[in-house]
């Protein structure tokens, strides 16, 4: 693959500009009012004990999603790997992330920020006391059943936003 040109004289070639990938304008900004949305049952498949939800924002050009929980004391998240890193903010309550202090993990008191790799395995993010939480994910979380088990469901920011909407549908059919 040796065309015989140094680096400097290849930069220098011409460019063809049919050969550069289209033009993107920067993506819009969006805001949203926590008020303005509802809370709605997150599917019970992926948690127990009553945690409710609000979907922020999707951001499709990166792959990630942006959501607030509502979890009630004792309730927690099923099974699950974050395939992209991932941050939160606890803003009230307390959280046993990857099994809690006791068993190999945190437990953080709020207010409490926690940054969470890719491919960071959660076997059970439990709430000892009624908490809240946002979370920013880049890329989807892979429900399982076990650390080396079965992927369940893979909730990618599109799979995020349809259970919203559908969820959201739900809460206005029952109003
Ligand atoms: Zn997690």
């Amino acid at each position: 693959m040796n065309s015989g040109n140094s680096p400097k004289q290849t930069i220098r070639r011409k460019i063809d500009m049919s050969k550069m990938p289209n033009h993107y304008d920067p993506v819009e900004g969006r805001a949203v009012e926590l008020d303005d949305l509802p809370w709605v049952p997150f599917p019970e498949a992926f948690s127990d004990g009553g945690i409710r939800w609000k979907l922020l924002n999707v951001a499709p050009e990166l792959g990630s999603w942006a959501a607030i929980f509502d979890c009630p004391a004792g309730s927690s998240f099923a099974s699950h790997h974050h395939i992209g890193p991932g941050e939160y903010f606890l803003t009230k309550g307390r959280m046993e992330v990857r099994g809690g202090e006791n068993d190999g993990g945190e437990t953080v008191t709020a207010p409490a920020y926690g940054y969470e790799p890719c491919q960071a395995y959660h076997g059970r993010t439990f709430f000892p006391v009624a908490s809240e939480f946002y979370m920013t994910f880049l890329g989807p979380l892979n429900m399982v059943d076990g650390e080396n088990g079965q992927t369940l469901a893979l909730v990618t920011w599109q799979a995020a936003q349809a259970v919203w909407e559908a969820s959201l549908e739900q809460a206005s059919t029952n109003a």
